[in-house]
């Protein structure tokens, strides 16, 4: 089926009776050609680009959960393609290329809406450094303009410019960036997948690797052993157990990330504003509600749920920048387990075991990527060779010491 404005109207005109599932629900075979462990953002756009530009088409997608139920549905939807280092910007780049065609590819209303981002800098120091990387954004194809005071103010005018300890002296303006629905995502790349003839079953917890003279023949799962000689890994916060079930140890540690939304307010914060002294940012969701969030937790953890100490650092940011929202209801907040690197930065690669891939190491910023990643987590799969804008995101390049360390802050899980 196709979605159109047209059957809109016509379903609505009939009693919404025509409408057919997204996707089947299949009972899951014995072997396939490919298996992609994960049915998250990353895991989803993988299965589809596998079926779409490599042609295979007997793929199972294997969820313990339910599609769409880990941080591809936890995150604060932001897309932006603002990075400064060689190995990510051409990434992001390309990512934020396939964003502007997605909904058009898929035939699906993601809602991505490029409504501008807006990183603020509050010193000398680090209006050079926006300086920087936004002339790496423009050399990289990508859009940038550095904002004053002013420029922030006439865009921004309910921001606190006169009374906060950390003054605003500009503002680096992404004009592509915003955001887009994130459970609309996974939905649409989980129908083009399924259209394509991939195999998403659901509730089917992968438990065992079966690995035999260094090869990978295939998985165990609570719905059975099922063979493949092409298994991807791609299960974001749980990397680590999961490669551990093939004897591997990753450079991944596992932290909380939590946000917050509002009551529904009538449109009033038309960007993604990030506060540059402090780890905030802010947008409004479609419905109306304020979504924001900060920092990690700061300690290593499994729990999809947060510690209060960061709730009230994340609110006592918010207020500095943005004392307006002090008055607006906190309805919800929730947690989301990060794969952290050591230097922030991703992981697409074979691993030792021959015929086993993985791509994890998201951190904080894998909602954007989704759409990049399975084209290039796709493209390693099927053709066994890195995609050109995925080469550096090597998983031996912490012991090589070629680490991409977007932030300067070194190789710590917990600085990035
Ligand atoms: C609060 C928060 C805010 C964020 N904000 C942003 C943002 O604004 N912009 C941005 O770019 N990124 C953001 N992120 C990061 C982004 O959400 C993640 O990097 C990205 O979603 C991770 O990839 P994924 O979608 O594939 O992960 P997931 O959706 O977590 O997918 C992994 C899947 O693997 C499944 N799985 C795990 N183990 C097994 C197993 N043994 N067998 C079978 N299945 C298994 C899980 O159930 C899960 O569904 C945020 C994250 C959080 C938590």
């Amino acid at each position: 089926m196709r979605y159109s404005g047209f059957k809109v109207f016509t379903e609505g005109l009939f009693g919404n009776k025509g409408w057919t599932p997204a996707w089947r629900d299949p009972a899951p075979k014995a072997a396939y050609d490919a298996i992609i462990i994960g049915g998250g953002g990353h895991g989803l756009s993988t299965a589809y680009y596998l079926a779409k530009n490599h042609g295979l088409r007997n793929i199972a997608v294997l969820e313990k959960g339910y599609l769409g139920s880990g941080n591809i549905g936890r995150n604060t939807t932001i897309v932006r393609a603002n990075y400064f280092l060689p190995g990510n910007s051409e990434f992001y780049s390309h990512s934020m290329k396939l964003w502007e065609g997605l909904e058009g590819e898929l035939n699906y209303n993601v809602m991505h809406s490029q409504r501008g981002l807006i990183n603020l800098f509050h010193s000398d120091g680090q209006r050079d450094a926006f300086a920087r990387r936004g002339n790496m954004m423009i050399n990289q194809g990508d859009d940038a303009i550095l904002l004053d005071r002013e420029g922030v103010r006439d865009l921004l005018p309910y921001l606190d410019f006169e009374n906060t300890r950390f003054p605003i002296y500009g503002g680096l303006l992404h004009p592509r960036g915003g955001t887009a629905r994130h459970d609309a995502v996974a939905w649409g790349y989980a129908r083009g997948a399924d259209q394509l003839g991939v195999d998403l079953i659901q509730n089917c917890e992968v438990t065992g690797i079966d690995v035999e003279n260094g090869k990978v023949v295939g998985v165990q799962t609570t719905r059975g052993a099922i063979k493949s000689a092409k298994v991807g890994i791609v299960v974001a916060g749980r990397s680590g157990q999961v490669a551990a079930m093939a004897g591997m140890r990753l450079p991944i540690e596992s932290h909380i990330l939590q946000a917050f939304v509002t009551e529904g307010l009538k449109p009033v914060i038309d960007h993604v504003i990030s506060f540059g002294m402090g780890h905030f940012y802010i947008s409004q969701s479609d419905k109306g509600g304020l979504v924001f969030g900060g920092d990690l937790d700061f300690y290593a953890s499994y729990a999809s749920r947060g510690n209060l100490p960061m709730v009230e650092h994340v609110m006592e940011a918010g207020m500095t920048l943005v004392p307006m929202i002090g008055r607006a209801k906190v309805l919800r907040s929730w947690g989301g387990i990060m794969d952290m690197t050591p230097d922030g930065s991703p992981i697409i690669d074979k691993t030792p075991v021959d015929g086993l891939f993985i791509d994890c190491g998201w951190n904080y910023g894998g909602f954007k990527a989704v759409p990049a990643s399975g084209w290039c987590m796709a493209h390693l799969m099927a053709t066994g060779q890195s995609h050109d804008v995925a080469r550096r995101f090597r998983l031996d390049r912490f012991r090589a010491g070629q680490i991409l360390d977007e932030e300067g802050t070194g190789s710590q899980h917990n600085l990035h």
